[in-house]
């Protein structure tokens, strides 16, 4: 589980700005669910070694009406949802009659709020913060969220205390040392395939999640479920099949039907994101019926930007015309061809047709994750891309790759060393990802090349 943290505040104050630093250093995929969540974006932040959700929320004044109430409901609802508050106000501004309304209100529901005083910059931080004390929140901390300062310092504030709660936010990556043979040290450790593999099936609101875990569940012995949580959790139920174990993480509510209020509380981001963050492989299920939209699209993202393996399942395919299928296929060719490496499974849920396949997918692309690769072969397979294609000359001097080892699994990151790597264009990385890829048989999971200078 990773934390989620929220920015509120009143329009302008910077949150979009925060945000985007947050978000930056890992492709900032944003999940934006229009309609269902207004303007709220989501996304995975990376951020000095922390690791966490963070939700960027409308504007809130404090006294909206009629629509605007509706808006400002739902950051409410991200408040909630949140286990950190960021409260940002303006420092230029000093504090604002929206600001009071704000504050009041993260006072009387009791939660944790950070007053975060934004644009610091160029003025005088001290006299500037010092306003905001009367908001009555406590400390104050200064940050200038387009150039980064403060930010640091903050985030340290704030997460410090969680990271007992939260010990996945600060992840330490398996990271092999640099001698060549040694690398395979921490993953010979762990066994894999005793491990429950923890399988979350995912998608948006009415494709079909529902009826395809019970479907799932129906077919094989549960042996424990309902294990109760909030609204924001996943139930994680324990199932086996074809005598492996695994963790059905359930992001639909199937076994918390009727104590909800279905069409609100049933989707969740925040819900969906943890549960990719918990699963070993995603099934991320797309409706047939409907085009492929761009939050389907971001759900894969975020998967991915995750390093899960993920299996693509296209449910209501049953009562199709052929002519319509090929349609569909085609539309999934053109905009999935980001992720051309995951199985892509037609399936009902609904009849059951194709779902026994999906766990051929699954298994394969677990396997692929967890494979151990050694470095002669590693160095081997990146000495066979540099034969078929050499790298490019830059400043006149060509790219040296030296060898290649294996950094880490689960997704599977491949390191490779050699003089100016830093400079490899973006071209050639992705030669070398695919050329990885295709050489290890890797299907289903993103593989990460990494590059260190040889000193
Ligand atoms: P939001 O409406 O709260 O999401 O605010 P935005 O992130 O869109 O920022 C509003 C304005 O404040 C933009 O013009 C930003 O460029 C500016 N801004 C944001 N952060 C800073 C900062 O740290 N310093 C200064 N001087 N301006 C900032
Ligand atoms: P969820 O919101 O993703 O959990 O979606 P549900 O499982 O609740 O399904 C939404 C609707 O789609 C329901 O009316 C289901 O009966 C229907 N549905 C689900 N799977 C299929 C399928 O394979 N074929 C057809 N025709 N309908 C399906």
């Amino acid at each position: 589980m990773l934390p989620v943290v929220a920015l509120v505040g009143r329009p302008n104050v910077g949150k979009s700005t925060l945000f985007n630093r947050l978000t930056r250093t890992r492709d900032a995929l944003v999940a934006d669910f229009p309609g269902l969540t207004r303007d709220r974006k989501y996304g995975q932040a990376d951020y000095d070694g922390y690791h966490f959700i963070v939700i960027d929320t409308a504007g809130v004044h404090g006294d909206e009406q009629g629509i605007d109430a509706e808006m400002a409901s739902q950051s409410l609802r991200a408040i909630d949802e949140a286990d950190v508050v960021l409260f940002m106000v303006d420092a230029r501004d000093g504090i604002t009659s929206a600001d009071q309304a704000i504050a009041q209100h993260l006072r009387s529901i009791g939660k944790k709020a950070y007053v975060v005083a934004n644009k610091i910059d160029g003025i005088d931080a001290d006299a500037a913060q010092a306003d905001f004390y009367e908001l009555g929140l406590g400390e104050v901390y200064g940050i200038a969220a387009a150039h980064g300062r403060g930010v640091e310092s903050l985030l340290q504030r704030c997460f410090d205390p969680l990271l007992e709660d939260y010990p996945d936010m600060s992840p330490t990556p398996v990271e092999a040392t640099d001698e060549e043979g040694e690398d395979e040290l921490h993953h010979s450790e762990i066994d894999y395939d005793a491990l429950p593999l923890k399988l979350a099936i995912v998608g948006r609101p009415n494709v079909g999640k529902s009826t395809l875990t019970n479907r799932i569940l129906g077919e094989e012995r549960v042996v424990v479920y309902d294990m109760p949580g909030t609204t924001r959790d996943s139930v994680f139920i324990p199932m086996e099949r074809d005598g492996r174990d695994y963790i059905l993480i359930d992001t639909a509510g199937v076994r918390r039907r009727g104590r909800i209020d279905e069409t609100v509380e049933k989707f969740s981001v925040i819900k969906t994101l943890q549960a990719i963050e918990e699963a070993n492989v995603v099934i991320c299920v797309i409706d047939a019926r409907e085009t492929i939209s761009d939050q389907d699209l971001n759900l894969i993202g975020f998967a991915l930007n995750a390093g899960r393996s993920i299996v693509i399942a296209v449910n209501k395919w049953d009562g199709l015309s052929n002519d319509h299928r090929e349609e569909i296929k085609r539309e999934l060719d053109r905009r999935l061809g980001f992720v051309d490496f995951a199985r892509v499974h037609f399936i009902s849920a609904l009849h059951g047709s194709g779902v026994g396949n999906l766990f051929e997918s699954v298994l394969e692309a677990y396997a692929s994750a967890t494979q151990r690769i050694g470095t002669s072969k590693l160095t081997r397979i990146m000495e066979m891309a540099i034969d078929e294609h050499q790298p490019p000359l830059v400043r006149g001097r060509r790219v040296k790759l030296k060898y290649a080892h294996a950094g880490g699994y689960n997704p599977p990151r491949v390191i490779i060393h050699g003089n100016q790597v830093n400079d490899l264009p973006g071209a050639y990385q992705r030669y070398l990802t695919n050329y990885f890829r295709k050489s290890l048989g890797v299907m289903g999971t993103p593989i990460k090349i990494e590059f260190r200078e040889s000193s």
